[in-house]
């Protein structure tokens, strides 16, 4: 997020442990903390993660608020020894742990009300850095800590998630100075173009990062987010910002652009044949039942999805399907004709308005000259549509697959967007 014309507070977050540093444990807290301040109005501009070394930590905290206004720190606040954020804490305000009667109390009153004995190291909870002040734990023992240095507001919080996250949501965002300026974020998903034709057609954009309004990609399951981050001086300004940054990219990707937020061409396949009371069956060879997994991953699937006939070997495209032998045995199992006699068999069989098939080499062994790798018929066969695309897809055999389901989803989709269907 740019600076552009308006003042957007800034926030580095600190995340310590060891088994952060060394990789047994992946860093939820930055992700979620980065979420909730963004929603917040102010932008995270660094994570950092440090091991349990009081100096290391220390010194983190201080380089932190050269650079930013609000520094959050997570973990190293429990009674072992390899807590050390309120001794990092101390060195940083150059202060001494002092016993805080209230938080001492109050660890008591945590153990009398579990019935549980107080041992004396957790008595080190209770002390406090000279000029720090505690922030009550509702769910935990460790209070969190708070402090002023130079400009900059220091908060530490437990790192267990829950323990973070109940700290954060009924204390730490009220102690936040209040952001001058808001935040409005809107993703775009774009599905069949490559992330770097897209970068060709939006360059201007995505290179300009100092405006008010921001634009990112990230590629993911096959599907590219476009993510616009607009700042404005206030919820409706941001957002407004946000919607002209959407229209403009709607006005030069177009039909790639399948949904927004977190919306898959399963989901928006779902919501259209929904809205249009039609079903859906499927034929699934190479992707072995990965397209019907896509759609009844999805609440609600039964309103619309028949079932999927997965049909590896020939002699079940034929005895299952109805497939006529002489067809495979002329043409392959991977061709044009199988792909459209599949669909065909399975929109009869399953008695479904749609039906979908898909057979191919997925590799990475079986490729021909004619037939390589990667080579994908998608048969789409509605009332008033017969379809068979033929797709060749890079990489590796899982790459193929993942592809090749998303496609034939997405075929679907333009088909259904098109209005090529029976009414009902
Ligand atoms: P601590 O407060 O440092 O004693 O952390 C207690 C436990 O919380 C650790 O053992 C981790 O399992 C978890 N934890 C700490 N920090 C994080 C983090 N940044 N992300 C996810 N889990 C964490
Ligand atoms: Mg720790």
């Amino acid at each position: 997020m740019g600076n552009g014309n308006i003042c957007v507070m800034k926030a580095i977050l600190i995340s310590t442990g060891d088994e952060l540093t060394c990789g047994r444990t992946v860093d939820t807290n930055s992700a979620w903390l980065a979420g909730k301040l963004l929603a917040a109005g102010i932008q995270t501009v660094s994570h950092q993660t440090v091991g349990d070394d009081a100096a290391e930590i220390a010194s983190s905290i201080r380089a932190a608020t050269e650079r930013a206004k609000i520094v959050l720190v997570s973990g190293g606040l429990g009674p072992t020894p390899d807590d050390l954020t309120r001794e990092a804490l101390a060195d940083v305000l150059g202060a001494k742990l002092v016993l805080d009667e209230e938080c001492l109390a109050r660890l008591e009153e945590f153990f009398r009300r579990r019935g549980r004995q107080m041992v004396s190291s957790n008595k080190i909870q209770a002390m406090i850095p000279e000029g720090a002040s505690p922030i009550d734990n509702e769910i935990g023992t460790a209070p969190g800590l708070m402090a002023r240095f130079g400009e900059s507001l220091v908060i530490c919080m437990p790192g267990p998630p829950a323990e973070m996250h109940a700290m954060f949501e009924s204390s730490v965002i009220d102690l936040l100075p209040a952001s001058q300026s808001a935040v409005a974020v809107k993703v775009l998903r774009v599905f069949g173009l490559g992330e770097s034709n897209l970068s060709a057609t939006l360059r201007d954009i995505l290179t300009d990062r100092q405006g008010n309004v921001i634009v990112s990609t990230t590629v993911s399951g096959g599907l590219i987010s476009v993510t616009i981050t607009a700042t404005g001086d206030s919820a409706s300004s941001a957002s407004a910002l946000a919607d002209r940054m959407a229209v403009e990219l709607t006005r030069r990707l177009g039909p790639v652009i399948i949904g927004t937020g977190d919306e898959t061409p399963a989901s928006v396949v779902a919501k259209l044949l929904v809205s249009r009371r039609e079903t859906l069956s499927l034929a699934e060879s190479c992707t072995g039942g990965m397209v019907g997994a896509m759609i009844t991953s999805l609440s609600g699937a039964s309103g619309y999805f028949l079932g999927s006939a997965v049909c590896y070997a020939n002699t079940a495209k034929r005895d299952i399907l109805g497939v006529p032998q002489e067809m495979l045995d002329d043409c392959g199992a991977v061709s044009e004709p199988v792909a459209r006699e599949m669909a065909r068999c399975a929109r009869d069989r399953f008695g479904s308005d749609w039906a979908i098939s898909l057979t191919g080499v997925a590799g990475p062994d079986g490729g021909t000259s004619d037939k390589p790798v990667g080579l994908v018929f998608i048969g789409l066969v509605g009332a008033n549509t017969n379809k068979v695309f033929r797709h060749v897809f890079g990489s590796s055999r899982e790459q193929v697959r993942l592809r090749a389901a998303m496609t034939a989803l997405n075929h679907l989709r333009v088909a259904l967007l098109e209005g090529d269907s029976i009414t009902v």
